[in-house]
């Protein structure tokens, strides 16, 4: 049997709660693996709640990440005892995912965790690390250096955020940090912010808003999209590189071609979802080397299945601080 947080459906209604299974109900895939940790992202916040738009069929075990040993193969590329983490695909959103203690997918999925990554700090970065290095490199490709001047992460205490704000520091970057949380600007600062804006400072919320303002920024990682992406647009500095990741401030955004064709301002989608294998393989190889943010451990608190309930509506409101481990032993 295993412990798990089951996500069952009643009527309208959907709930969470920490349960015993026969580990035969783990659905088919050739790696069984131990989870030593997931994580909470936003996503997995969703995946708890009625209309979430993440889960079709209940009863469902959600988490999007995992890291942990194999202890099942029948794939030759990986053998018992590795050491393994998995992201994205359809880990946690339709198909079990990493609240319990087993996971079990298909091999195609599973990366190899580099040598030099902790189990915790793979979690400690999860999907949300990971969607954080993908913007700077998708930024990089498209020609950022720390010397076309500052750069804006938006959402920034937030897991995405918290990471990138760390790596494009580290990396020499000038980091400006959006926030609503008035009390969390020492944190900020300490994960490597140089400037810190409110939420409202970054928001383009007027009717007919003009289609430029001053350019401010080299590029951005937005988690945000909505009004606050409505701002980037505005605000990016000539073939600036915003790269959008977000949506916890609205799917819609207000915006013209303008600066498109008077600034040569770059739009980047990323999705860490799909990201191909072998780039894949490589981004956690950076995210185990020259990308490892410095302060994982300050951003990041182990929880335990029987906190997760709790966890989901702080996610959702906007109220975790970094990263939130999740245990399920
Ligand atoms: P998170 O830890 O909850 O961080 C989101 C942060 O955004 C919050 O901590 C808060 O930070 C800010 N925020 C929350 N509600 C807001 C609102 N209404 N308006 C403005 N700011 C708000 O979530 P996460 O796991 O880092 O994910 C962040 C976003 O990225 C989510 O939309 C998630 O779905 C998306 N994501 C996408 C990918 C991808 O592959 N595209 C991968 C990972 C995550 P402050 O209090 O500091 O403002």
């Amino acid at each position: 049997t295993m412990r798990a947080y089951l996500v069952s459906q009643d009527g309208e209604e959907v709930k969470g709660e920490v349960t015993t299974l026969p580990t035969d109900q783990l659905p088919a895939g050739e790696v069984t693996i131990e989870v030593e940790y997931s994580s909470l992202n936003y996503k997995d916040g969703l995946a708890c709640i009625p209309k979430g738009g993440i889960v079709r069929t209940y009863p469902h075990i959600p988490g999007i990440d995992a890291a942990g040993r194999v202890i099942e193969s029948q794939d030759a590329s990986f053998k018992v005892g590795d050491r393994v983490l998995i992201t994205g695909y359809d880990l946690g959103v339709s198909h079990w995912g990493g609240y319990a203690e087993y996971v079990r997918v298909p091999a195609a999925w599973v990366v190899k965790t580099p040598e030099n990554l902790s189990h915790f700090e793979a979690m400690a970065l999860g999907t949300a690390g990971f969607t954080a290095a993908m913007c700077l490199l998708a930024m990089e490709r498209n020609g950022s250096t720390p010397e076309q001047g500052p750069v804006l992460v938006t959402g920034a205490t937030g897991g995405v955020g918290s990471v990138a704000v760390n790596i494009l520091a580290q990396k020499g970057y000038t980091v400006a940090a959006s926030t609503g949380k008035a009390d969390q600007h020492d944190y900020l600062r300490d994960l490597g912010a140089s400037e810190i804006l409110s939420r409202d400072d970054v928001s383009v919320t007027d009717e007919r808003p003009r289609p430029l303002l001053k350019a401010t920024w080299a590029g951005a990682v937005d988690t945000v999209g909505g009004s606050t992406l409505s701002y980037l647009l505005r605000t990016t500095n000539l073939a600036g590189n915003v790269a959008l990741c977000g949506l916890v401030g609205g799917h819609n955004f207000n915006g013209s071609v303008i600066p498109f064709l008077l600034r040569g301002i770059n739009l980047l989608g990323i999705d860490s979802v799909a990201c191909p294998m072998s780039y894949r393989q490589d981004i956690w190889q950076r995210l185990a080397t020259d990308l490892k943010p410095n302060n994982l451990d300050q951003m990041s608190q182990v929880i335990s299945l029987d906190d997760v309930t709790g966890a989901v509506g702080e996610i959702l409101q906007g109220q975790v601080k970094g990263r939130l481990l999740v245990a399920p032993k």
